[in-house]
Protein backbone atom coordinates (compact mmCIF):
# COMPACT_ATOMS: atom_id res chain seq x y z
CA UNK A 1 0.00 0.00 0.00
CA UNK A 2 1.27 3.63 -0.53
CA UNK A 3 1.15 5.93 2.32
CA UNK A 4 -0.38 9.04 2.55
CA UNK A 5 1.83 12.77 2.90
CA UNK A 6 2.02 14.02 6.18
CA UNK A 7 0.18 17.91 5.45
CA UNK A 8 -0.09 19.04 8.86
CA UNK A 9 1.61 22.44 8.18
CA UNK A 10 -0.76 23.20 4.32
CA UNK A 11 -3.79 21.94 6.61
CA UNK A 12 -3.37 24.55 9.03
CA UNK A 13 -2.48 27.24 6.37
CA UNK A 14 -5.62 26.29 4.46
CA UNK A 15 -7.82 26.94 7.50
CA UNK A 16 -6.17 30.14 8.52
CA UNK A 17 -6.48 31.01 4.54
CA UNK A 18 -10.30 30.11 4.70
CA UNK A 19 -10.50 32.86 6.88
CA UNK A 20 -9.97 35.87 5.13
CA UNK A 21 -9.23 34.66 1.45
CA UNK A 22 -12.44 33.71 -0.55
CA UNK A 23 -11.84 29.74 -0.87
CA UNK A 24 -8.53 29.70 0.76
CA UNK A 25 -6.86 30.36 -2.57
CA UNK A 26 -6.46 33.45 -5.29
CA UNK A 27 -7.12 31.23 -8.37
CA UNK A 28 -9.89 28.06 -8.12
CA UNK A 29 -8.18 25.98 -9.48
CA UNK A 30 -5.65 25.65 -6.94
CA UNK A 31 -8.45 24.24 -4.92
CA UNK A 32 -8.05 20.37 -4.85
CA UNK A 33 -11.98 20.66 -5.51
CA UNK A 34 -11.52 18.71 -8.47
CA UNK A 35 -9.77 15.45 -6.59
CA UNK A 36 -11.13 16.07 -2.87
CA UNK A 37 -8.77 17.06 -0.06
CA UNK A 38 -6.87 20.53 1.25
CA UNK A 39 -4.83 22.61 -1.31
CA UNK A 40 -0.49 21.63 -0.53
CA UNK A 41 0.88 24.88 -0.12
CA UNK A 42 4.64 25.52 -1.32
CA UNK A 43 7.45 27.45 -0.09
CA UNK A 44 10.21 26.52 -2.56
CA UNK A 45 10.90 25.77 -6.24
CA UNK A 46 14.12 24.54 -7.98
CA UNK A 47 14.47 23.08 -11.00
CA UNK A 48 11.60 20.31 -11.52
CA UNK A 49 10.90 20.32 -7.44
CA UNK A 50 9.03 21.77 -5.31
CA UNK A 51 8.46 21.63 -1.27
CA UNK A 52 5.60 22.03 0.21
CA UNK A 53 4.97 23.48 3.87
CA UNK A 54 5.84 20.43 5.30
CA UNK A 55 9.04 19.75 3.85
CA UNK A 56 7.64 16.78 1.66
CA UNK A 57 9.19 17.29 -2.05
CA UNK A 58 7.15 16.90 -5.20
CA UNK A 59 8.48 16.10 -9.08
CA UNK A 60 6.61 19.36 -10.58
CA UNK A 61 4.27 18.27 -13.46
CA UNK A 62 1.95 21.41 -12.79
CA UNK A 63 4.99 24.12 -13.89
CA UNK A 64 2.73 26.99 -12.47
CA UNK A 65 0.40 26.20 -14.79
CA UNK A 66 2.69 26.71 -17.86
CA UNK A 67 5.26 29.28 -17.22
CA UNK A 68 7.96 27.16 -15.52
CA UNK A 69 9.70 25.64 -18.71
CA UNK A 70 12.96 26.27 -17.56
CA UNK A 71 11.64 24.71 -14.22
CA UNK A 72 12.16 26.58 -10.85
CA UNK A 73 14.44 29.52 -9.74
CA UNK A 74 16.74 29.46 -13.11
CA UNK A 75 19.50 30.69 -12.25
CA UNK A 76 20.07 32.99 -15.11
CA UNK A 77 16.27 34.05 -14.66
CA UNK A 78 17.28 34.45 -10.65
CA UNK A 79 20.37 36.81 -11.66
CA UNK A 80 18.35 38.91 -14.69
CA UNK A 81 15.63 39.67 -11.82
CA UNK A 82 18.73 40.36 -9.33
CA UNK A 83 20.15 43.20 -11.63
CA UNK A 84 17.20 44.52 -12.46
CA UNK A 85 15.67 44.89 -8.80
CA UNK A 86 19.00 47.10 -8.25
CA UNK A 87 17.52 49.64 -10.99
CA UNK A 88 14.14 50.26 -10.53
CA UNK A 89 10.79 47.50 -10.68
CA UNK A 90 8.45 50.36 -12.31
CA UNK A 91 8.63 53.67 -14.02
CA UNK A 92 5.07 53.90 -15.78
CA UNK A 93 7.24 55.32 -18.94
CA UNK A 94 8.95 53.04 -21.45
CA UNK A 95 11.62 51.24 -20.98
CA UNK A 96 14.64 49.34 -23.41
CA UNK A 97 13.75 46.00 -22.12
CA UNK A 98 10.03 46.34 -23.90
CA UNK A 99 12.17 47.02 -27.24
CA UNK A 100 14.11 43.97 -27.20
CA UNK A 101 10.68 41.90 -25.69
CA UNK A 102 8.26 43.13 -28.69
CA UNK A 103 11.50 42.56 -31.38
CA UNK A 104 12.32 39.03 -30.17
CA UNK A 105 8.67 38.27 -29.77
CA UNK A 106 8.33 39.24 -33.65
CA UNK A 107 10.85 37.71 -34.67
CA UNK A 108 9.89 34.13 -33.08
CA UNK A 109 6.02 34.53 -34.30
CA UNK A 110 5.80 36.19 -37.86
CA UNK A 111 2.16 36.27 -37.32
CA UNK A 112 2.95 39.30 -35.11
CA UNK A 113 4.38 42.44 -36.42
CA UNK A 114 3.27 44.64 -33.38
CA UNK A 115 2.82 43.56 -29.92
CA UNK A 116 1.19 45.09 -26.62
CA UNK A 117 2.46 43.72 -23.37
CA UNK A 118 0.44 43.46 -20.69
CA UNK A 119 0.07 41.83 -17.34
CA UNK A 120 -1.78 38.51 -17.60
CA UNK A 121 -3.35 36.08 -20.34
CA UNK A 122 -7.06 37.50 -19.57
CA UNK A 123 -5.86 40.85 -20.17
CA UNK A 124 -4.34 39.57 -23.11
CA UNK A 125 -7.65 37.96 -24.66
CA UNK A 126 -9.79 40.62 -23.43
CA UNK A 127 -7.87 43.16 -25.47
CA UNK A 128 -7.59 41.27 -28.35
CA UNK A 129 -11.57 40.64 -28.20
CA UNK A 130 -12.54 44.61 -28.13
CA UNK A 131 -9.37 45.14 -30.94
CA UNK A 132 -11.09 42.90 -33.24
CA UNK A 133 -14.63 44.91 -32.22
CA UNK A 134 -13.18 48.06 -32.95
CA UNK A 135 -11.27 47.23 -36.52
CA UNK A 136 -14.34 45.68 -37.59
CA UNK A 137 -17.00 47.54 -36.32
CA UNK A 138 -18.78 43.99 -35.12
CA UNK A 139 -19.97 42.44 -32.03
CA UNK A 140 -20.41 38.81 -31.82
CA UNK A 141 -17.09 36.51 -30.80
CA UNK A 142 -17.25 33.16 -31.65
CA UNK A 143 -15.16 30.28 -29.25
CA UNK A 144 -15.36 27.13 -28.97
CA UNK A 145 -16.83 24.61 -25.99
CA UNK A 146 -13.75 23.80 -23.49
CA UNK A 147 -11.27 26.72 -24.77
CA UNK A 148 -10.59 28.56 -22.32
CA UNK A 149 -9.90 32.29 -22.74
CA UNK A 150 -9.23 34.19 -19.20
CA UNK A 151 -12.03 35.25 -17.21
CA UNK A 152 -13.47 37.54 -19.58
CA UNK A 153 -17.26 37.59 -19.69
CA UNK A 154 -17.57 38.00 -22.76
CA UNK A 155 -15.60 34.68 -23.19
CA UNK A 156 -17.02 32.89 -20.29
CA UNK A 157 -19.54 31.47 -21.93
CA UNK A 158 -20.07 27.24 -22.93
CA UNK A 159 -21.82 25.85 -25.57
CA UNK A 160 -25.46 25.06 -24.72
CA UNK A 161 -26.68 21.69 -25.82
CA UNK A 162 -27.12 23.17 -29.18
CA UNK A 163 -23.95 24.44 -31.32
CA UNK A 164 -25.84 27.32 -33.00
CA UNK A 165 -27.34 28.64 -30.58
CA UNK A 166 -26.38 31.57 -28.72
CA UNK A 167 -24.31 31.11 -25.83
CA UNK A 168 -25.44 30.92 -22.16
CA UNK A 169 -22.76 32.55 -19.07
CA UNK A 170 -20.88 30.34 -17.60
CA UNK A 171 -20.73 32.14 -14.53
CA UNK A 172 -22.69 33.96 -12.28
CA UNK A 173 -22.15 38.22 -12.65
CA UNK A 174 -21.84 37.75 -16.33
CA UNK A 175 -24.99 39.92 -18.09
CA UNK A 176 -27.06 38.02 -20.26
CA UNK A 177 -26.41 40.37 -22.86
CA UNK A 178 -23.03 40.15 -22.76
CA UNK A 179 -23.15 36.32 -23.20
CA UNK A 180 -25.73 36.78 -26.51
CA UNK A 181 -22.68 38.27 -28.22
CA UNK A 182 -20.90 35.13 -28.12
CA UNK A 183 -21.59 31.97 -30.10
CA UNK A 184 -20.39 28.76 -28.99
CA UNK A 185 -19.44 25.71 -31.25
CA UNK A 186 -17.81 22.25 -30.69
CA UNK A 187 -13.79 22.40 -30.83
CA UNK A 188 -12.53 20.67 -33.95
CA UNK A 189 -16.17 20.92 -36.16
CA UNK A 190 -15.53 22.91 -38.85
CA UNK A 191 -18.97 21.97 -40.76
CA UNK A 192 -20.38 23.97 -37.74
CA UNK A 193 -18.22 26.73 -37.96
CA UNK A 194 -19.05 26.84 -41.70
CA UNK A 195 -22.83 26.43 -40.77
CA UNK A 196 -22.48 29.61 -38.28
CA UNK A 197 -20.39 31.27 -40.41
CA UNK A 198 -23.63 31.13 -43.70
CA UNK A 199 -25.96 32.34 -41.31
CA UNK A 200 -24.37 35.07 -38.93
CA UNK A 201 -20.46 36.05 -41.01
CA UNK A 202 -21.66 39.40 -41.06
CA UNK A 203 -22.04 40.22 -37.27
CA UNK A 204 -18.79 38.38 -36.49
CA UNK A 205 -15.76 40.38 -35.06
CA UNK A 206 -13.73 37.21 -34.39
CA UNK A 207 -13.09 33.97 -33.31
CA UNK A 208 -11.12 32.72 -31.14
CA UNK A 209 -9.51 29.49 -30.43
CA UNK A 210 -7.03 27.38 -28.63
CA UNK A 211 -4.69 26.08 -31.77
CA UNK A 212 -3.92 23.23 -28.85
CA UNK A 213 -6.63 23.04 -26.53
CA UNK A 214 -4.84 22.80 -23.14
CA UNK A 215 -8.00 23.68 -20.82
CA UNK A 216 -10.07 20.49 -21.30
CA UNK A 217 -7.09 18.46 -20.47
CA UNK A 218 -5.10 18.34 -23.63
CA UNK A 219 -6.69 18.33 -27.31
CA UNK A 220 -5.13 18.14 -30.79
CA UNK A 221 -6.52 20.22 -33.72
CA UNK A 222 -8.21 17.65 -36.04
CA UNK A 223 -6.51 18.05 -39.36
CA UNK A 224 -7.96 20.90 -41.29
CA UNK A 225 -9.57 22.84 -38.18
CA UNK A 226 -7.43 25.23 -38.33
CA UNK A 227 -7.25 25.27 -41.90
CA UNK A 228 -11.29 26.19 -42.63
CA UNK A 229 -11.39 28.39 -39.47
CA UNK A 230 -8.50 30.51 -41.44
CA UNK A 231 -10.50 30.41 -44.61
CA UNK A 232 -13.99 31.51 -42.92
CA UNK A 233 -12.38 34.25 -41.17
CA UNK A 234 -10.78 35.25 -44.57
CA UNK A 235 -13.49 35.05 -46.49
CA UNK A 236 -16.31 36.97 -44.12
CA UNK A 237 -14.19 39.82 -42.94
CA UNK A 238 -14.21 38.47 -39.25
CA UNK A 239 -10.37 38.31 -37.34
CA UNK A 240 -8.81 35.20 -36.68
CA UNK A 241 -7.65 35.15 -33.00
CA UNK A 242 -5.28 32.45 -31.85
CA UNK A 243 -4.77 32.58 -27.90
CA UNK A 244 -1.29 31.17 -27.61
CA UNK A 245 -1.37 32.11 -24.03
CA UNK A 246 -0.83 28.65 -22.85
CA UNK A 247 0.99 27.53 -25.93
CA UNK A 248 3.09 30.11 -27.10
CA UNK A 249 6.41 29.29 -26.49
CA UNK A 250 5.65 25.92 -24.96
CA UNK A 251 4.36 23.50 -28.53
CA UNK A 252 7.10 25.26 -30.01
CA UNK A 253 9.64 28.07 -30.45
CA UNK A 254 7.23 29.22 -32.69
CA UNK A 255 3.87 28.29 -30.95
CA UNK A 256 1.27 26.26 -32.28
CA UNK A 257 0.99 28.69 -35.42
CA UNK A 258 4.27 27.40 -36.76
CA UNK A 259 3.23 23.84 -36.00
CA UNK A 260 -0.05 23.87 -38.22
CA UNK A 261 1.21 26.16 -40.36
CA UNK A 262 -1.56 28.77 -40.43
CA UNK A 263 -1.21 32.42 -39.56
CA UNK A 264 -4.05 34.30 -37.49
CA UNK A 265 -4.60 37.71 -37.69
CA UNK A 266 -3.76 38.70 -33.94
CA UNK A 267 -2.51 36.47 -31.59
CA UNK A 268 -2.89 36.16 -27.35
CA UNK A 269 0.82 35.52 -25.28
CA UNK A 270 0.90 34.65 -21.66
CA UNK A 271 2.35 32.10 -19.62
CA UNK A 272 6.21 31.43 -20.71
CA UNK A 273 6.89 34.81 -21.30
CA UNK A 274 6.82 36.15 -18.31
CA UNK A 275 9.03 33.67 -17.07
CA UNK A 276 6.89 32.78 -13.80
CA UNK A 277 6.19 36.64 -13.44
CA UNK A 278 2.94 38.52 -14.27
CA UNK A 279 2.87 39.03 -18.06
CA UNK A 280 0.57 38.50 -20.88
CA UNK A 281 1.12 40.19 -24.66
CA UNK A 282 -1.14 40.64 -27.62
CA UNK A 283 -0.26 41.16 -31.27
CA UNK A 284 -0.68 40.69 -35.21
CA UNK A 285 -1.42 42.59 -38.49
CA UNK A 286 0.25 45.83 -38.32
CA UNK A 287 -3.31 47.75 -39.83
CA UNK A 288 -4.93 46.22 -36.90
CA UNK A 289 -2.74 46.77 -34.28
CA UNK A 290 -2.94 50.13 -35.58
CA UNK A 291 -6.25 50.87 -34.36
CA UNK A 292 -4.63 50.90 -30.46
CA UNK A 293 -4.46 53.64 -28.32
CA UNK A 294 -2.43 56.56 -28.90
CA UNK A 295 -2.58 55.39 -32.66
CA UNK A 296 -6.32 54.47 -32.76
CA UNK A 297 -9.50 54.70 -31.36
CA UNK A 298 -9.48 51.56 -29.65
CA UNK A 299 -8.73 52.40 -25.29
CA UNK A 300 -6.58 49.73 -24.11
CA UNK A 301 -3.50 50.81 -21.22
CA UNK A 302 -1.76 49.40 -17.88
CA UNK A 303 -0.07 50.84 -15.23
CA UNK A 304 2.51 48.24 -15.08
CA UNK A 305 2.02 46.67 -18.51
CA UNK A 306 5.71 45.81 -19.55
CA UNK A 307 7.06 46.04 -16.25
CA UNK A 308 10.82 45.35 -16.20
CA UNK A 309 11.14 42.99 -13.79
CA UNK A 310 8.57 40.32 -15.54
CA UNK A 311 10.22 41.11 -19.38
CA UNK A 312 13.63 40.54 -17.97
CA UNK A 313 12.76 37.64 -16.98
CA UNK A 314 10.63 36.77 -20.26
CA UNK A 315 13.58 37.80 -22.20
CA UNK A 316 16.06 35.20 -20.21
CA UNK A 317 13.32 32.62 -20.96
CA UNK A 318 13.19 33.66 -24.69
CA UNK A 319 16.51 33.28 -25.23
CA UNK A 320 16.99 29.87 -23.31
CA UNK A 321 13.98 28.27 -25.32
CA UNK A 322 15.76 29.87 -28.51
CA UNK A 323 18.26 27.21 -28.02
CA UNK A 324 18.20 25.08 -31.39
CA UNK A 325 18.21 21.82 -30.07
CA UNK A 326 15.66 23.03 -26.95
CA UNK A 327 12.43 22.11 -28.34
CA UNK A 328 13.62 18.55 -29.76
CA UNK A 329 15.05 17.81 -26.15
CA UNK A 330 11.61 19.20 -23.84
CA UNK A 331 9.42 17.15 -26.62
CA UNK A 332 11.91 14.06 -26.15
CA UNK A 333 11.24 14.01 -22.05
CA UNK A 334 7.69 14.26 -22.48
CA UNK A 335 7.05 11.05 -24.97
CA UNK A 336 9.53 9.32 -22.77
CA UNK A 337 7.58 9.86 -20.26
CA UNK A 338 3.82 9.34 -21.97
CA UNK A 339 5.42 6.25 -23.11
CA UNK A 340 6.60 4.97 -20.11
CA UNK A 341 2.97 5.98 -18.44
CA UNK A 342 1.11 4.14 -21.26
CA UNK A 343 2.89 0.61 -20.91
CA UNK A 344 2.67 0.97 -17.06
CA UNK A 345 -1.26 1.50 -17.84
CA UNK A 346 -1.31 -1.32 -19.68
CA UNK A 347 0.02 -4.45 -18.22
CA UNK A 348 -1.90 -3.14 -15.17
CA UNK A 349 -5.15 -3.37 -18.16
CA UNK A 350 -6.36 -0.29 -16.90
CA UNK A 351 -7.97 2.18 -20.23
CA UNK A 352 -5.58 5.13 -20.76
CA UNK A 353 -4.02 6.99 -23.40
CA UNK A 354 -2.11 10.67 -23.51
CA UNK A 355 -2.03 13.07 -26.06
CA UNK A 356 1.01 15.44 -26.79
CA UNK A 357 2.57 18.75 -27.78
CA UNK A 358 5.96 20.04 -27.19
CA UNK A 359 5.94 20.15 -23.67
CA UNK A 360 2.53 19.94 -22.87
CA UNK A 361 0.92 16.71 -22.28
CA UNK A 362 -2.59 15.10 -21.45
CA UNK A 363 -3.52 11.86 -19.83
CA UNK A 364 -6.83 10.32 -19.76
CA UNK A 365 -8.11 7.50 -18.23
CA UNK A 366 -10.33 6.63 -20.86
CA UNK A 367 -11.54 3.72 -23.74
CA UNK A 368 -11.19 5.96 -26.02
CA UNK A 369 -7.84 6.64 -28.09
CA UNK A 370 -9.23 8.88 -30.00
CA UNK A 371 -9.79 12.15 -28.30
CA UNK A 372 -11.21 15.17 -30.56
CA UNK A 373 -13.41 17.38 -28.20
CA UNK A 374 -14.74 17.94 -24.86
CA UNK A 375 -17.60 15.47 -24.97
CA UNK A 376 -14.72 12.56 -25.86
CA UNK A 377 -12.85 14.39 -22.76
CA UNK A 378 -15.78 14.15 -20.24
CA UNK A 379 -16.04 10.70 -20.83
CA UNK A 380 -13.19 9.81 -18.52
CA UNK A 381 -13.17 8.47 -16.01
CA UNK A 382 -12.94 11.07 -12.89
CA UNK A 383 -13.24 9.26 -9.57
CA UNK A 384 -10.23 6.85 -10.78
CA UNK A 385 -8.13 10.09 -12.36
CA UNK A 386 -8.74 11.21 -8.99
CA UNK A 387 -7.47 7.68 -7.04
CA UNK A 388 -4.22 7.86 -9.11
CA UNK A 389 -3.96 11.82 -8.34
CA UNK A 390 -3.45 10.93 -4.78
CA UNK A 391 -1.53 8.02 -4.65
CA UNK A 392 0.96 9.75 -7.40
CA UNK A 393 1.10 12.66 -4.90
CA UNK A 394 1.87 10.48 -2.01
CA UNK A 395 4.69 9.74 -3.88
CA UNK A 396 6.74 12.90 -4.65
CA UNK A 397 4.67 13.60 -7.83
CA UNK A 398 2.81 16.15 -8.31
CA UNK A 399 0.51 16.74 -11.13
CA UNK A 400 -2.56 19.09 -11.62
CA UNK A 401 -5.14 18.39 -9.48
CA UNK A 402 -8.25 17.83 -12.18
CA UNK A 403 -8.89 15.60 -14.84
CA UNK A 404 -9.72 18.07 -16.80
CA UNK A 405 -6.07 19.77 -16.71
CA UNK A 406 -2.80 19.60 -19.19
CA UNK A 407 0.64 18.75 -17.76
CA UNK A 408 3.66 20.49 -18.40
CA UNK A 409 7.05 18.68 -18.38
CA UNK A 410 10.37 21.39 -18.06
CA UNK A 411 13.71 21.78 -19.19
CA UNK A 412 15.22 20.70 -16.02
CA UNK A 413 13.13 17.51 -15.51
CA UNK A 414 15.68 14.43 -15.64
CA UNK A 415 15.86 11.34 -16.79
CA UNK A 416 16.06 9.99 -12.87
CA UNK A 417 12.77 12.34 -12.65
CA UNK A 418 11.10 11.19 -15.55
CA UNK A 419 11.67 6.91 -14.39
CA UNK A 420 10.91 7.81 -10.47
CA UNK A 421 7.52 9.34 -12.08
CA UNK A 422 6.94 6.26 -14.09
CA UNK A 423 7.94 3.65 -11.53
CA UNK A 424 5.32 5.71 -8.95
CA UNK A 425 2.61 5.38 -12.53
CA UNK A 426 3.20 1.84 -12.66
CA UNK A 427 2.35 1.39 -8.53
CA UNK A 428 -0.52 4.10 -8.70
CA UNK A 429 -2.24 2.10 -11.84
CA UNK A 430 -1.81 -1.07 -9.90
CA UNK A 431 -3.79 -0.11 -6.97
CA UNK A 432 -6.42 1.39 -9.43
CA UNK A 433 -6.23 -1.65 -11.24
CA UNK A 434 -7.25 -3.33 -7.55
CA UNK A 435 -9.62 -0.85 -6.94
CA UNK A 436 -11.56 -1.55 -9.75
CA UNK A 437 -12.16 -5.22 -9.29
C1 LIG B 1 -4.13 30.63 -18.74
C2 LIG B 1 -4.85 30.99 -19.96
C3 LIG B 1 -5.47 32.25 -20.11
C4 LIG B 1 -5.57 33.22 -18.98
O1 LIG B 1 -4.33 33.68 -18.56
P1 LIG B 1 -4.21 34.34 -17.09
O2 LIG B 1 -2.80 34.82 -17.03
O3 LIG B 1 -4.51 33.23 -16.12
O4 LIG B 1 -5.20 35.43 -17.01
C5 LIG B 1 -6.03 32.56 -21.33
N1 LIG B 1 -6.00 31.70 -22.35
C6 LIG B 1 -5.43 30.47 -22.24
C7 LIG B 1 -5.41 29.56 -23.41
C8 LIG B 1 -4.85 30.07 -21.05
O5 LIG B 1 -4.34 28.85 -20.94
Amino acid sequence: MIQPLSTTHSADLFQRALVHIPGGVNSPVRAFKGVGGGPLFFKKGQGAHITDADGNRFIDYVGAWGPMILGHSHPKVVSALHEQLNDGTAFGAPTELEVLMAEKICALMPSIQSVRLVNSGTEATMSAIRLARGFTGRDKVVKFDGCYHGHVDSLLVKAGSGALTFGAPDSAGIPADTARQTFVLPYNDAEAAALLFAAHGDEIAAVIVEPVAGNMNLVLPAPGFLDALRQLTEKHGALLIFDEVMTGFRVALGGAQSLYEVTPDLTTLGKVIGGGLPVGAFGGRCDVMAKLAPEGPVYQAGTLSGNPLAVAAGLVVLEEISRPEFFIELGGKAAQMLHGLQRAADSAGIPFTTTQAGGMFGCFFNENRQIESLAHVMNSNVPRFRTYFHLMLAQGVYLAPSAFEAGFISQAHSEEDIARTIEAAARAFGEVAQLAR
